[in-house]
Formats: C-alpha cells, sequence, structure tokens
C-alpha cells in the first residue's frame, strides 16, 4: 500500500517508515499537520498514519479537513495521550482507528494490514488470482503447490496487481501504489520487477497469469 506518514519526531517517523517498509508499503513523511492535504492531493494514497501533537495544525484537525475536503482512505491516528476523552475526540474526526504511543511496531503493521483489508476489495488475508494465492500476512505467494518467496518490491508489485484482477494497470498506477516520492519516472524499475515476478510466477507454467497489455499497462488474470 501507499501510506502517508504524518509525524514530526524524526526517531519515531523513521522507526515506522522502517517498520512499514518492511512490509513492503511505500512510505512518504511529512512532519507537520498543515501539509496534509497537499500531499494527499498531488499522490493516491491507501492510508495516513496521523499523529496528534504536531506543528501548525493539530492530527485532529487535519484528520477533519480531510473528510470534509471528501478523502476517504482509512486514517490510523498515533499518539502519546491515552486518555478516554481525546480517543473519543479522534475517532469522532474521522479517524478509523487509534493506536498510544509507545507501540510494538509488530502492533502497529497489523492494524496496517486490517485497515487495507476493510478499505480494499479482499476482506480476507488471501488474495487469489486462478491458482496463484498471496498471503498479505506472511508476504508469501503460492503457485499450484509451489511456495514462492517474494522481495519486499516483488510483493508490493503483486499485490498490487491482484487487488485488481483482470484490470490493466498503468504504469503510473503502479508508481502510485509501489513506490514513493522517490521514484524517478524515467527509471526502468517497472519492467526490472515485472521481469522478476513473471521468472516466479510464470516460469514452468502454460498459462502466463502476468500479462503486458502494449501502450496501456499490466494485468494479472487468465488468458482468455
Ligand atoms: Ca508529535
Amino acid at each position: 500500500m501507499r501510506i502517508l506518514v504524518v509525524e514530526d519526531e524524526i526517531r519515531m517517523a523513521a522507526l515506522i517508515r522502517q517498520g512499514l517498509e518492511e512490509e513492503a508499503h511505500a512510505v512518504d513523511v511529512v512532519g507537520n499537520g498543515a501539509d496534509v492535504l497537499h500531499w494527499i492531493q498531488s499522490a493516491n494514497y491507501d492510508l495516513i498514519l496521523l499523529d496528534i501533537m504536531l506543528p501548525e495544525k493539530d492530527g485532529i484537525t487535519a484528520c477533519r479537513d480531510l473528510r470534509a475536503a471528501g478523502y476517504k482512505m482509512p486514517v490510523l491516528m498515533l499518539t502519546a495521550r491515552d486518555t478516554l476523552p481525546d480517543k473519543v475526540k479522534g475517532l469522532d474526526s474521522g479517524a478509523d482507528d487509534y493506536l498510544v504511543k509507545p507501540f510494538a511496531i509488530q502492533e502497529l503493521t497489523a492494524r496496517v494490514r486490517a485497515l487495507g483489508r476493510r478499505e480494499g476489495s479482499a476482506k480476507t488475508a488471501e488474495l487469489v488470482v486462478n491458482d496463484l494465492t498471496l498471503d498479505t500476512a506472511t508476504k508469501y505467494a503460492r503457485r499450484g503447490d509451489k511456495m514462492i518467496e517474494l522481495k519486499a518490491k516483488e510483493y508490493a508489485l503483486l499485490e498490487t496487481l491482484m487487488r485488481h484482477p483482470n484490470q490493466v494497470l498503468s504504469r503510473q498506477q503502479i508508481i502510485e501504489r509501489v513506490w514513493d516520492m522517490d521514484y524517478d519516472s524515467e527509471s526502468k524499475l517497472i519492467e526490472v520487477y515485472i521481469h522478476l515476478l513473471r521468472r516466479k510466477i510464470d516460469d514452468g507454467h502454460d498459462e502466463k497469469l502476468i500479462q503486458t497489455v502494449h501502450g496501456l499497462g499490466y494485468r494479472i488474470g487468465g488468458n482468455e
């Protein structure tokens, strides 16, 4: 998933980024509440992690503003304040879940997975396309009875394709979901990772699941 982390404490932000990137998410970090709307207008975020105590605009106001602007992606609030009124205020402002600092990074990543399931088409931990299965908790793929180990970006690319079976995704749509703001649009990274995925997923199978649609993008699904 593409995730925006809004957190002004640099060490905390770095820990969160590392934890999420290890789970193959693409992460951008912003350090103040006033910039949140600008960032979510410029990229398609699947989820926002929003601290409450922030410079310029607090997280509760930022959350209220992004809901008022019509954005519906899940928001997970982070805060050191653990009193009941703050939790209620956070949820009332439009947040979907609430995590109190300090937290274990494993709890954060599990909540992120749960919110991603709630939002996406897949309600379970497994995505399935024909005889290919992807477990979003363990990050392993399986084609037929063969287990396939994936590197982080291979996983993120496969997950993105499998969340939209039989749909063509453009290069831009893939970049937005798999890479962060540092992606160089001239680079051939997508081609490289499609090639790596094909070797793992399609090699040795008559039916090729990963398809190039020339001039448009890529699609995963059965052959017509
Ligand atoms: Ca803070």
